[in-house]
Order: structure tokens, then sequence, then C-alpha cells
């Protein structure tokens, strides 16, 4: 709506600054992340004013992931504010984040002034053609030497309904240095209204028909619950259908929580099997790309019938032809499912033999990495750490994972019991987006969850990403619990002794391994650095109580640096989407232990 008081003092002068800030809060923007600077300091100030707030980051790209993850998290997109050239360079990586996820996002940066185009302009760079790879839309209002003009068509935001419209991702606009500062007058400005939520869209009535009468003749159904599930807010509706017609089903890392992991349907712990055998899989916003082993075999049944649920016309059929699609909102056609299901009086079985082979399954596997977790020899295992960690996270918490073994192995153990709490490396396997998105969930859990705890489970890699967001978060005093579990590497690491050992061959850049950081880093340190609290914990009772107090103490952010065995990896099993990856890493790891450490004594060679 027009801002009235803007409207009244017709007479006034307005600067270009003051007009995209207008716009955004015309938008419903609530959320700015960014780093100042030439040409855009001006457009935060003036959001700021307009009562925008707004989150000065260290760095672009961990800026550009927190604006992301508002997007997934409220429907509406954050905005991320760079400068030119490499401000905007930065972003990219966070605007390729964010598409390939399916969220939205407005990226506005400010580019070099219009009259030195072409002349080697400070910081110069084609910024609309960059970002055309990494969004939906991109833009600068058009070229245009009356300001007015070019001004409104600004106002429009025509990226904010793009981005949440359709099949959601990130949108550009570009704001060339010049006007910022430029004054128009108020007169010559026309606002828009905010945009609308985007039209609920739902599937044909012969398709739903078709799908229903598909799964009450499945043998072996599987509903796989995706991220679109949890940004459609289709929670209840797909509750019910789990519920009335005793569905088993599977949750993809992010549509964790859309049912709840400890509802007695949930097959996490029988996911390779529940996939290897399922005879009808429903996808609820949730594509058939790595993730989900392309939906082929030897992973899946090759005569496997696919209902595939998504919004994206574009997406249906990808890999593997869908016995129905159902085109439209997951949140309305699942309503259109149980409607028609409702139909007849059918359920599934709940003594089948599919169910009675889910169940095994999932006991065998519970045990295993119960097993693992009880082994009290230290350092500690992932699976040690994390079963602590479940044992004290609150229900209600976001959690934020990244990292290979951290995040693959703290997945299958820490539960997630509210939709849309869990962010993490997500389509892309984009290692450093953690503390950008613990940032976001945090402003998120203050603005509409007062009293919910951000939990961000770091490896140690993934953390030296962004690890200098920690000063945002103490300077915003966001009471943000960071766990860094840290083996000394990517993937895995040298303990202290196998380290000194390396060290005295050569040029250590001949002979530490790749995979390698510094043995024993205190980075609980950078959180002390900055007045938050820090904790070096290396045993299980150390763990246990620094969570504890961690969790207790709500005015400050806290990092809990947790040392555990620089060998340690996952239980041997299929589950892992990594494992390709982290069995080429063991190849890499024996011939250096081969050919660079050369005897069989060393500590690396044991494993
Ligand atoms: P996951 O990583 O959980 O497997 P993906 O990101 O692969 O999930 O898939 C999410 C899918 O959800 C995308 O194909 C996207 O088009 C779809 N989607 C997003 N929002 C909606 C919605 N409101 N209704 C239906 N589908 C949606
Ligand atoms: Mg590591």
């Amino acid at each position: 709506m027009p801002d009235s008081n803007f409207a009244e003092r017709s007479e006034e002068q307005v600067s270009g600054a003051k007009v995209i800030a207008q716009a955004l809060k015309t938008q419903d923007v609530e959320y700015i992340f960014g780093i100042v600077g030439i040409p855009v300091t001006e457009i935060a100030i003036a959001a700021q004013q307009l009562g925008i707030k707004y989150i000065g980051m260290r760095n672009e790209q961990a800026a550009c992931y927190a604006a992301s993850a508002i997007g997934y998290l409220t429907g509406r997109p954050g905005v991320c504010l760079v400068v030119s050239g490499p401000g905007l360079i930065h972003a990219l990586g966070g605007m390729a984040n964010a598409n390939m996820n399916c969220w939205p996002l407005l990226m506005i940066g400010g580019s070099s002034e219009r009259n030195q185009e072409t002349m080697g302009a400070f910081q110069e760079f084609p910024q609309v053609e960059a970002c055309r790879l990494y969004t939906k839309f991109s833009a600068r209002p058009s070229s245009i030497e009356a300001i007015p003009f070019v001004i409104e068509k600004v106002q429009y935001l025509t990226a904010v309904r793009t981005s949440i419209y359709g099949r959601p991702g990130a949108c550009y606009v570009d704001i060339p240095a010049d006007f910022v500062n430029l004054q128009v007058n108020v007169n010559s400005l026309k606002y828009t209204e905010c945009c609308m939520s985007p039209p609920i869209s739902m599937a044909e009535t012969s398709a739903v028909r078709m799908a229903a009468s598909v799964i009450r003749n499945a043998k072996q159904p599987l509903l796989i619950i995706g991220k679109g599930a949890a940004y459609a807010h289709a929670e209840e509706n797909i509750k019910k259908l789990v519920e009335q017609y005793k569905l088993p089903f599977l949750p993809t890392p992010m549509g964790k929580g859309v049912v709840p992991d400890n509802h007695p349907n949930c097959v996490g712990a029988a996911r390779s099997r529940a996939l290897q055998f399922a005879d009808v899989i429903v996808l609820f916003g949730a594509r058939l790309n790595w993730i989900l082993h392309f939906g082929l075999p030897p992973r899946y049944q090759p005569d496997v019938k696919f209902i595939q649920v998504d919004i994206c016309a574009e997406e249906l059929g990808n890999n593997v032809k869908p016995t129905v699609t159902l085109l439209g909102d997951i949140s309305a056609v699942s309503k259109q499912l149980l409607e028609e299901l409702d139909k007849t009086s059918w359920e599934y079985p709940p003594e089948s033999k599919w169910w009675k082979t889910l169940r095994e399954k999932m006991k065998s596997n519970e045990a295993a990495s119960k097993e693992l977790a009880s082994k009290k020899s230290l350092p500690m295992n992932y699976y040690t750490v994390f079963y602590h960690v479940q044992e004290q996270l609150p229900r209600d918490c976001f959690v934020v994972s990244e990292g290979a073994n951290t995040m693959d192995i703290g997945r299958t153990v820490l539960q997630n019991y509210l939709p849309r709490h869990r962010l993490d490396a997500g389509t892309f396997g984009t290692m450093g987006v953690g503390l950008g998105f613990a940032i976001a969930a945090a402003m998120v859990a203050k603005d509409r969850h007062p009293g919910q705890r951000v939990i961000c489970v770091e490896g140690d890699s993934a953390f030296g990403f962004s690890g200098m967001e920690v000063e945002t978060i103490c300077r915003y005093n966001l009471p943000i619990i960071l766990l860094v579990v840290n083996n000394n590497g990517i993937y895995q690491g040298f303990d202290m002794d196998a380290w000194k050992e390396t060290l005295k061959f050569q040029d250590p850049t001949a002979v530490v391994p790749p995979m390698c950081l510094l043995p024993n880093s205190h980075y609980e340190q950078i959180m002390t650095a900055f007045g938050g609290k820090g904790y070096f914990v290396e045993t299980p009772e150390e763990l246990q109580k620094s969570l504890r107090q961690s969790l207790a103490d709500t005015s400050k952010p806290s990092l809990i640096n947790i040392m555990i065995e620089p060998q340690a990896t996952r239980k041997a099993q299929m589950e892992s989407s990594f494992v390709t990856r982290l069995e080429c890493s063991g190849m890499i790891w024996a011939r250096y232990n081969l050919s660079l450490l050369g005897s069989n004594d060393s500590p690396a060679s044991a494993s």
C-alpha cells in the first residue's frame, strides 16, 4: 500500500535510495542481509528508516545464503544487498544455491554509473548478464533518462512476484550507482500494491482419481516428502494421508519434520530398503535428482510406479516416466488426494509383509548405530557425539547442518519434529551455508517463534567457509549454538602425532594430504574473541555439560568445538549420498599412507 505520509509531502524531493527502500517495504520485505559500500549504503540506511531489518554480514556469499533461507522459511523473499563488481560476484554462489533449491530470493546489486559504462568504471561488470545463469529473472530498471519512470519500474519489483510464483527462485535487480542519490519529486512516483501470495493451483481431477487408484492397488507403497512439501506448508494434509491410510513415508533431508521424524510411519532408518523395494512411490515436492538416486535401478525397482506431485510442469517426467503426474500446489493436491481416497474405506494393511520388512530393517539399522554410539573409546566417534546432542536437543529447535560425515550421520540421528526447521547443504551440496542459514533462522525464530533455538552442526571444514560470521552472530547477539564436529580435516584428518610425523618428511605442501586441516584447532576461540561462550570438549561428559550450559544461557551465542576421532567414518551402508566420494577419499588416503608416510606403523595406516 502507498505510504500516505510519503504521498502527502508532495513538494518533497526523494532520493533513489529512499524509493528503492519504499518499494521493498511495500512488498513486505522484512529482512535485508548485505555488505554496504559504494553505491548501496544509502539504500540500507533508507530501508532501516522504514523499519526493514538490516543485517550486515562479513561476506556477500553468506549474506546471500541467509537471505535465501528467509525465502524458504517465510515464503517471501529475503533481500541480499551487495556492492558492484566483486560484491555481486561473491554473492553468485548464494544465488545459485537459492535457485537450485527452488527458494525465493531477491538480490539487489549496486552497479557502476551508467555514463561510465564501457569506460572501465569502478567495479564495472556485466552484472545483469552474469546473474542470468543463476536466476529466474535478471534485469536493470530500464535505462531511461527520466528517473521517475525508471523508479516506477523499480517500484513494481516484478522480481518479488517472479521469485515466489510458479517454481520459486532467485531474482536480480541491478541498481546503477547514479540512481541511488538522484532526487525526484514524490509527485512523480506511483506505488503498486504488495504482490499477492501465489495463486493456488490444483491437479486435474482425472489424474487425482488415477493416483488414488494406483495407491489403493499398491503392494509396497511409499510416500517421499521433499522440501517442496515443507515450502508449500502441506504438513497437515500429508500427515493426514500418512495416518488415515497407514502409509510409510520417507522424508528427504529438508523434508524432515513435515511429519515428525519420530512418527511410527517414518521409515527413514530403512531408507535404502524402502526406496529399493517400493512398487508405488508418491513424490511430494522432491526431484528425482542425485539425492534420490535419479529414481533409477539398482536403487529402485525397474517398474516402480511414480506419482509425481510438483508445481513445476517442466519437472514432471525428469529421469523417469511417472505413472501419474499431479501438477499443482502440494497442499492443495494432497487435499484432493485425501478427498478421493476418502471415497472408499480403504487403508493400507498395517500388518502387511512390506511393513514387517521395513520395521525389521529399521530395527537392525537403529541397533547398529546405537552400538556405535555406545562406544566408550576416546576420541569420540560421530554417533556418540550425535546421540548426546539428540538427547538434549529441544524438540522445537531449528537444526542447521553441513559437512560431509557430520551432515550425513547427523541427519540420521538428529530428529526434526517441526516443518521448515532443518536447513542444510541441500540440492547443490553447498558447503559454507551453515552460518548464514543459522543467522536467518535466528531472525525468523526471534520474530515468529519466540523461544525456539538454533543449533548449527558444522564439520570443521564446513565451518571454515564462513567462520567470520561468528562476529555477525555476536554483533546481533543471536543465541545460536554452533557445534563444530572437529576431525581435523575434510572427510578425515590426522591426529597430532601423525601430523608431526608427516611434517618431518619435507615441504608440507608436498606431503600434507589435501584433506588435512590443522589438528586440534581451537575454533571455540573465534567465539570467545567476540564475547560469546566457547567450549573445547573431548569427552561425552564435557559435551553434555557444555550443551546443557549453552542451552540454558539464552543471553549469548556459544560454540562447542567437539574433538572426534580424526579417522572416524560412517557405519558401512549404502545410505550415504556421499558414499562414492568417501570411498574415493579412502583410496587417496591409502595412497598417501603408502607413498608418503611409507611405514606400516604410522598412525594413519592403522585405520
Ligand atoms: P528435496 O531436496 O527435498 O528432494 P527438491 O528441491 O528436489 O526437494 O524438490 C522440491 C520440489 O518442490 C521442486 O521440484 C519444486 O518445483 C517443488 N515445489 C516447490 N513449491 C511447491 C508447491 N507449493 N507445490 C508443489 N511443488 C512445489
Ligand atoms: Mg571435518
